[in-house]
């Protein structure tokens, strides 16, 4: 166990130094943070991102590892290690990499270290999906239809199983992410081969082959509310986000609030969600994904970390998510009673992606010019600036757009021009793609669900 460096021992804080165990526009973000309470930063990076910006902004730097994820970003040991070498007394994982990771959080704190997160043992329920199911429904909150156990061998029972739900249902394998190990099965005739192939999938894929059904419902949206939890106790939701607006799963547009949910359904939802997170001690920041169908509220998975959209709460509720996430792990008593929390306005994101507007492909290369968009209500989250090289190690996301207005008609209107004012040359983005999306009638409607991007693109292929 590290010494407590003079600093926490003058101001009794848990630590003075953070390591930020990612890159990228996230690692910039956490690095403001910390500056802002004063915390000193530590950024690690691999080869690839020795020139990123914000390695020159942190209060020392390491290079951990060659450009491949697997052998930086992904190895806890090098990471560890640069923690000892520079007196780092706390980790924060960003998101993505190690950030779900609960071994890796149990290898933090037995480093004598503390992991800007929650305890490893909640990180392991929620990444278990049949025992996240179990610890949601006994907490009150709503799930998919169908049983919160692993489904057995005997083919009879499994039937019987499908039979109640009621066909389409959706098998899915306990240690599944990524939107992969899960598989539609409209019928009874195709339900055992089904099985059989998800399970095959989820043995290779996620080393366990335990699998389990619910519900699958047709047109829902994805909905989300975003927690903060103290180490005493206390716990408070911050709202709603709507992220339905996905490609092959990914998020590509979030928006705050989600657009025309009645505040008596929400607020038991979120109520729910608290408690729950009482339930499993959870601490510091989490968002419940919910599946939300006529009404009705079904949740799907736990994210125990900070995620890409937090901004557009941010926007809404006037709460630094992150700073509280930080402050919860110092061990402080959270500032905010639910009394307290206020939702206003309305705020969207889009992610800038590094890739062709219209056939996704990723687009590495070196930026050479680049113009931000600025204004009231307009926020960029990026690491990028003239000269950046985009590498194609990692995932595209290279800034972003994050807009607040009075009206979700006024954001809308402000996002376009934020997107407008948005150029970046030397390599190909999805600037064009968002910017057709932000004049598509039906989307400004909020006539849309999970599949709605899908459809656009493919009508928009056709035209
Ligand atoms: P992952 O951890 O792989 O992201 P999720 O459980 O969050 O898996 O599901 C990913 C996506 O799959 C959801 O956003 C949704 O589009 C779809 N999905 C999952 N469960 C259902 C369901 N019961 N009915 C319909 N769609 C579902």
């Amino acid at each position: 166990m590290p010494e407590p460096s003079e600093h926490s021992l003058a101001t009794g804080r848990r630590f003075d130094t953070v390591l930020i165990a990612n890159r990228g526009e996230i690692a910039a973000r956490i690095q403001r943070a910390c500056r802002e309470l004063g915390l000193k930063t530590v950024a690690i990076c691999s080869e690839a991102d020795r020139q990123a910006p914000y390695i020159n902004t942190a209060d020392s730097f390491l290079c951990i590892g060659p450009s491949i994820a697997g052998k930086s970003y992904l190895n806890p040991d090098a990471i560890l290690l640069a923690a000892r070498l520079t007196g780092a007394g706390a980790i924060h994982p960003g998101y993505g990499f190690l950030s779900e990771n609960a071994a890796f959080a149990d290898a933090v704190e037995k480093a004598g270290l503390i992991f800007i997160g929650p305890p490893a043992s909640s990180i392991a329920i929620m990444g278990d999906k049949i025992a996240a199911k179990r610890a949601m429904m006994a907490a009150g909150v709503p799930c998919v239809p169908g049983p919160d156990t692993a489904l057995p061998d005997d083919p009879a029972s499994v039937e019987r199983i499908a039979f109640e739900i009621g066909y389409p249902v959706i098998v899915k394998a306990a240690g599944g992410g990524g939107g992969r190990g899960m598989r539609v099965v409209a019928k009874a005739e195709q339900l055992h081969e089904a099985i059989a192939l998800t399970r095959e999938e989820a043995r290779k894929a996620f080393g366990s082959p335990s699998l389990y059904m619910e519900k699958f419902l047709q047109h829902p949206r994805h909905i989300e509310i975003q927690v903060i939890c103290d180490d005493h106790g206390n716990a408070v939701w911050l709202g709603h986000r709507d992220c339905s607006m996905q490609r092959r799963h990914q998020k590509v547009v979030e928006e705050a609030p989600a657009l025309g949910i009645a505040p008596e359904i929400i607020q038991p939802v979120g109520m729910a969600c608290v408690e729950a997170c009482r339930q499993i001690g959870y601490r510091g920041v989490g968002t419940f994904e919910f599946l939300y169908e006529v009404g009705a509220f079904y949740f799907i998975e736990m994210n125990t970390r900070l995620q890409v959209e937090h901004p557009v709460t941010e926007m809404t509720s006037g709460v630094d998510i992150v700073r509280a996430q930080i402050k919860a792990a110092e061990g402080q008593v959270l500032e905010l009673t639910q009394d307290g929390v206020t939702c206003d306005g309305h705020s969207f994101e889009c992610r800038i992606n590094a890739e062709d507007p219209d056939t996704f492909l990723p687009s590495a290369g070196v930026i050479t010019r680049l113009a931000l968009p600025e204004g009231p209500g307009i926020r960029v989250d990026t690491h990028i600036d003239a000269g950046y090289k985009v590498s194609p190690y990692y995932d595209s996301l290279i800034a972003k757009l994050i807009v607040h207005a009075p009206t979700r008609a006024q954001a809308m209107a402000r996002m376009c021009e934020a997107l407008a004012g948005t150029e970046i040359e030397g390599i190909a983005t999805n600037i064009p793609f968002l910017r057709a999306l932000f004049e598509d009638h039906a989307f400004a409607r909020g006539e849309t669900d999970i599949h709605y991007l899908e459809q656009w693109l493919k009508l928009r292929r056709v035209a």
